[in-house]
């Protein structure tokens, strides 16, 4: 089952719960989305989605990777201009689908 094998991955690669629930909204209106998987990569979005460093494979992505705060040494999310640029690009491939 899908929930297990989320269960089983460690925090620092897991999405926040935030990231993954936005992240299958935007796979749930996607027209690729079959039976639970992606037309696109083949993989089940409730897998991909639930990994902080996966992003969704369209070009352009519907919604990207998501940093962790661990990654810098100041211990909290990675500098300001990338999370705006990233931040852009999910709002602009909202508005897409
Ligand atoms: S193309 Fe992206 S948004 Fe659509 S189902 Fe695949 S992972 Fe989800």
């Amino acid at each position: 089952m899908i929930a297990d094998y989320v269960a089983t991955i460690p925090e620092e690669q897991r999405a926040e719960s935030a990231t993954y629930t936005q992240r299958l909204a935007l796979c749930g209106t996607c027209h690729q989305l079959r039976d639970g998987t992606c037309g696109l990569c083949g993989c089940y979005v409730e897998a991909r989605a639930a990994k902080r460093a996966q992003r969704c494979p369209a070009i352009p992505p519907y919604w990207i990777e998501e940093e962790w705060a661990g990654d810098t040494p100041s211990g909290k999310a990675g500098d300001s201009e990338t999370d705006s640029a990233k931040t852009d690009i999910a709002n602009e491939t909202t508005i897409m689908l």
